[in-house]
């Protein structure tokens, strides 16, 4: 609240204390394990009601946060997984993030060609592009897989790979649901796949556009808040005429540039997929935009783009941390890695939906399969960086609540928000 107290400012300052119950929440969110699952079992508006967070404070700060930090408004969200987001992103880490945006091409060209094409040729790697695993089949006594199927999208030629020693399976909800109805053999093997495949999804959208005039917003990274023609979607827009000033030409794809170029992107947007692209546009241009600056009204659009991702990103719903896939299934040979996995004893600091959180599993899933010599990796595990210690303050609250709250439960009794 300190640190952002130039930002809020339409926030009154009693809104803005009535949020101390949620910080003493998050000492308490990692006291024991059943802690942490009985805070995933409540969704996040229950707890922030029930710890006496202002209305208004949740209404304009803390949904609007959490619809672009988990894409999702708090009825929605575990509570566990909230806490875990507004620690990381907001409390312990707010000076390591940072607004990134490509300048040029994708990230697919920028950063994945160049890593695939230096694992192919150092690694002998073999990518198969546009191709997804369609079967996992198991082995007789199911302890192994036996094999993996394939089908290319644009082709649908199938493949089979034989002699497989091992499975990371680094998909999200949708792709394991697919997969899953189609490896009965696996779902009988390793039932917690089932049971992750059961959990939700969440559409997203993105778009961008090409003005013909530059429009001096103050924030070149900023959030839309409460706008009904969100149509309950959460959304963010970020100018990418001012994040990369010294590269208006790469923007405009090595073309003349000739004013801003607005990145969009709307979360829990599945009322927003259904609308045309035009629509889209029109109500970014029409409605959403002019009210950050009126001079989006006079722009006109040169080029544009919309896209849509449904089913595309992690859903941390009340209940769901227990069906998560873990890192190492029930099948010795396959392992789970992505943001949404469980990484039991191997948990990193990186939480929620985090591109760090799913690449710090991957390495995981890796070492894993080396450490139990599924694979033979001898000296080759990834070390992987954990993120910097909490701060004191953090860990003597966290000693303290354990120390007091351990012997009054005890006693059975419980934090209030915890009665039903
Ligand atoms: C709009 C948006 C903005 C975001 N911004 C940020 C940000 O600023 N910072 C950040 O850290 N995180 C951000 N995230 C979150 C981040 O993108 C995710 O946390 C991350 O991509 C998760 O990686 P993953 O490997 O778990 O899953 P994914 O990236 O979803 O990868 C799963 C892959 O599996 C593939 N797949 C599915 N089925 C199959 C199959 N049968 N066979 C083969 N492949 C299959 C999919 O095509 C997909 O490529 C953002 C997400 C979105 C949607």
């Amino acid at each position: 609240m300190v640190a952002t107290i130039t930002n809020f400012t339409r926030l009154p300052i009693q809104d803005r204390l009535s949020i101390a119950g949620l910080l003493y929440a998050m000492l308490d969110l990692y006291r024991s394990d059943k802690i942490f699952q009985q805070y995933d079992d409540l969704d996040a508006q229950s707890l922030f009601v029930k710890l006496g967070i202002s209305e208004r404070l949740i209404n304009e700060f803390l949904r609007p946060t959490l619809l672009v930090g988990l894409f999702k408004p708090p009825e929605e969200l575990s509570a566990a997984v909230t806490m875990e987001l507004l620690y990381y992103y907001a409390l312990a880490h707010q000076d390591s993030f940072d607004v990134r945006w490509i300048k040029s091409k994708s990230i697919a060209e920028h950063l994945f060609a160049p890593l695939s094409r230096r694992l192919i040729s150092r690694h002998h790697l073999q990518v198969l592009g546009g191709t997804l695993v369609k079967r996992v089949t198991m082995s007789s006594d199911s302890q192994r897989v036996s094999s993996v199927e394939l089908k290319n999208v644009a082709t649908q030629t199938v493949q089979v790979i034989d002699d497989v020693d091992a499975v990371v399976l680094a998909v999200g909800v949708k792709g394991l649901k697919a997969l899953m109805a189609q490896s009965p053999e696996l779902s009988k093997a390793a039932p917690e796949l089932v049971s992750a495949a059961s959990l939700g999804a969440i559409d997203v959208v993105s778009a961008r556009l090409w003005l013909d005039r530059y429009v001096p917003i103050a924030y070149p990274a900023n959030v839309f808040s409460r706008f009904e023609s969100l149509k309950g979607a959460g959304g963010t827009f970020f100018m990418l005429d001012q994040l990369h000033q010294d590269a208006q030409q790469a923007l405009w794809g090595d073309e003349q540039p000739q004013g801003s170029v607005v990145a969009s992107d709307f979360y829990n947007a599945s009322a927003i997929a259904a609308m045309s692209d035009q629509e889209i546009i029109d109500r970014l241009t029409h409605d959403l935009l002019p009210i950050a600056h009126p001079e989006f009204t006079n722009a006109r659009v040169v080029d544009s783009e919309v896209r849509r991702y449904p089913g595309s990103v992690s859903l941390f719903s009340p209940g769901s941390f227990r069906k998560r896939p873990p890192l190492e299934t029930s099948v010795e040979s396959i392992v789970c890695a992505g943001d949404w996995v469980r990484m039991g004893d191997k948990e990193h600091g990186a939480k929620a939906l985090c591109q760090e959180r799913a690449y710090v599993c991957g390495l995981e899933a890796g070492n894993s399969l080396i450490r139990r010599k599924i694979v033979n990796g001898a000296d080759h595990s990834h070390p992987v960086l954990p993120i910097r210690a909490d701060e004191p303050q953090v860990v003597l609250g966290r000693a303290l609540n354990k120390l007091v709250m351990d012997p009054i439960e005890a006693l059975g009794l419980k934090l209030p928000w915890f009665n039903s």
